[in-house]
């Protein structure tokens, strides 16, 4: 290993980064590279019968067995699911954060998704470009050196901007126990909003080969989303690819100017 790379993983919820960011975050971690995931929220209304502040804690225990099982360091903001705002109050809170781990690069949601919490998460988290080095924005923590590079989660190319493909096959296993941490939300929450709450099976066995039938489907789906990227990169091989995680660069921050960054900024691939 060249350098230690410290990567941050920042989601709006916990198990956000796991399910867009869960296998290269095991790889980072699996290479020795340092891993923080951060959770926006508590996540506490992710759920059609548990009480919030129960269900926080849940989240909590949840997030945790997951993060023990990737190797990655895990922190919970304390602020409400569902009532982030793009805010100062906010980005000041993050700041700080960001500024104590001095990441070399950031992970997060892109600029459009379904929820509320996402979105302003994506906006949190670029905002913190720039002002990661003033001095002054926080007083209260050190100045980084450096503009991260920050990237977007994504689930399809973009054009005109950077995109990578990361294949997890060899380790969906690893990524798969992680997501079957969460059970309040793979087994309870989101099939219930899904309305396929009765077709989750009770015994624990069904429940992982239930879990990466649907899970695996995602991945999947995003792997035929950049099939012909997959080709350019890896050729005839890249049939036999099933499971990707993407990300695309943001226009903020440090960017990727040559190929040479790749390979040090990447160094599973
Ligand atoms: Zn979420």
């Amino acid at each position: 290993m060249d350098k230690q790379l410290k990567i941050m993983v920042i989601g709006a919820h916990p198990d956000d980064s796991e399910i867009a960011f869960g296998g290269a975050s095991i790889f980072y971690s699996v290479l020795g590279h340092k891993v923080l995931m951060v959770s926006m929220t508590t996540g506490d209304i992710g759920h059609q019968s548990i009480d919030k502040e129960t269900l926080a804690s849940i989240r909590k225990k949840e997030a945790y067995r997951g993060a023990k099982i990737m190797g990655v360091k895990y922190k919970i903001m304390p602020f409400h699911d569902g009532e982030l705002e793009p805010t100062l109050y906010y980005r000041k809170k993050l700041l700080t954060v960001i500024r104590e781990f001095s990441p070399d690069a950031i992970f997060t949601h892109s600029p459009m998704e379904y929820h509320p919490d996402h979105r302003y998460t994506n906006q949190l988290v670029i905002d913190t470009s720039y002002m990661v080095m003033v001095p002054n924005a926080d007083p209260k923590s050190p100045p980084m050196k450096h503009n991260p590079y920050y990237f977007y989660f994504s689930s399809a190319p973009v054009d005109g901007i950077f995109n990578l493909c990361i294949p997890i096959d060899l380790i969906w296993e690893k990524k798969l126990l992680v997501l079957h941490q969460h059970k309040s939300q793979m087994y309870e929450w989101l099939p219930w909003i899904g309305g396929f709450l009765d077709k989750v099976p009770s015994d624990d066995t069904e429940k992982i080969k239930f879990l990466d039938k649907w899970r695996s489907k995602k991945d999947i789906s995003i792997a035929n989303n950049y099939r012909e990227w997959l080709k350019e990169k890896y050729g005839k091989n890249a049939d036999k690819i099933r499971c990707i995680e993407a990300i695309v660069s943001a226009p903020i921050g440090r960017q990727i100017v040559s190929q040479e960054e790749i390979p040090t900024l990447f160094p599973f691939l």
